[in-house]
């Protein structure tokens, strides 16, 4: 397969992936999302990136540096939800930076964006990138459409390290105050807290105070968790960035494991978790964290219920959209926490997952069934 060095190494793929809503598994997102993904791999390259343990394109990624590339990708988007009555809010990217180096030659985050916004589809995008000024504008034309940026660290020297391929902090900070002067909705995610490197409090809380001057509406925390897959590699990277002494605490505190994943000790998580959530509280912004469980007995327990300030944990009320023409409108006026919603007033009835033993991973296949439902 042919690799194309320019911007950043890649091939270049016909797919036939489907939008999709959250994986199978553990769930602690409240709304629902159609997940989009043009690019598998990512050039930012966070040594931590649990989308290294990915099989496939990723592996080829984690071990060569080399992305993959959806040929076509917004079109067969366009053409999948134009076969849909019903949609939820997109996510671009959940495994990959959307405007990351290949997104230069592609552009296929643009085009994505302006897709859903013509649609009247909400769309939100993550990114530890500079957004691009003509996406900034097309969130603003749709109501429920917002961003999120991820800033880990206001070190420079630090963030270079964690995640090299970014942009520089200055730039993610300018983020939030390009995306307040377009009135976009927008969340600070600080997310992951690295142990030892990045969890002195008072630094933290300096970061939530250079976000929220500059605009951002909501905060989400978490704490690193290491997919035991790769787990030699990131205990390695720690090694040589920061030294053995750093590596024996970290490894020390990663006792606990769930799943696939260690996880540090919880009352270490829930301690930092109590000092946000009153942080960010007292600056009037809202507050969540990205999954993080604790065992109770045999069962896990999402950590949101006790520390989410928010409806939603990313922050922003998006309810499900139902097809009036080419264009779409909210389906009911609720805050679209599906997850935890007992009564499902937009009409899918499966979406309201607050109801003991309800399924939580919704396909392609669903949406198509649930549009001819409505047809
Ligand atoms: S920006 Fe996100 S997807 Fe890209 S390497 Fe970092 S953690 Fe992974
Ligand atoms: S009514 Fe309930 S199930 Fe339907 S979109 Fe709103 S929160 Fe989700």
């Amino acid at each position: 397969m042919e690799i194309i060095l320019s911007p950043y190494p890649h091939t270049l793929t016909a797919s036939s992936k489907k939008l999709h809503g959250w994986w199978p598994g553990r769930r602690e997102c409240t709304g629902e999302r159609l997940l989009i993904n043009p690019y598998n791999g990512c050039s930012v390259g966070c040594f931590f990136c649990y989308a290294r343990s990915f099989p496939g394109n990723f592996q080829r990624w984690h071990t060569q540096g080399v992305v993959n590339v959806s040929k076509d990708f917004p079109a067969q988007v366009a053409r999948q939800l134009d076969r849909l009555r019903v949609v939820s809010c997109g996510y671009l990217s959940p495994v990959s930076d959307p405007f990351q180096k290949v997104n230069e030659r592609y552009g296929y985050s643009e085009k994505i964006v302006e897709i859903f916004v013509e649609r009247n589809i909400p769309i939100n995008v993550t990114t530890k990138c500079v957004i691009p000024e003509k996406v900034i504008k097309f969130l603003s034309l749709q109501q429920h459409s917002f961003a999120q940026v991820s800033i880990l660290t206001l070190k420079e020297n630090l963030r270079k390290v964690l995640s090299p391929g970014g942009t520089h902090t200055q730039n993610l900070l300018e983020n939030f105050a390009r995306l307040r002067m377009y009135k976009v909705f927008s969340v600070a995610r600080i997310d992951p807290i690295i142990p030892y490197l990045t969890d002195n409090l008072k630094d933290i809380e300096k970061l939530v105070d250079r976000v929220v001057e500059r605009g951002a509406n909501h905060i989400i925390v978490s704490v690193l968790d290491v997919p035991v897959r790769i787990k030699d590699y990131v205990w390695e990277k720690i090694k040589v960035n920061f030294g053995k002494e750093t590596l024996l605490k970290l490894m020390a505190l990663y006792k606990e494991r769930i799943g696939p994943y260690l996880h540090a000790e919880i009352s270490y998580r829930r301690e930092i978790f109590s000092a946000l959530k009153e942080i960010v509280s007292s600056r009037g912004v809202t507050f969540a964290l990205c999954m993080e469980f604790e065992r109770v007995g045999e069962r896990l327990r999402g950590l949101n219920r006790e520390f989410m300030t928010s409806a939603n944990c990313d922050g922003m009320d998006v309810p499900i959209y139902v097809r009036k023409n080419f264009r779409f409108s909210p389906a009911y006026s609720c805050k679209g926490n599906c997850l935890n919603c007992e009564e499902a007033l937009c009409g899918i009835e499966e979406l309201a997952m607050g109801k003991p033993g309800s399924r939580k991973d919704w396909k392609f296949s669903d949406y198509r069934r649930w549009s001819k439902m409505l047809e």
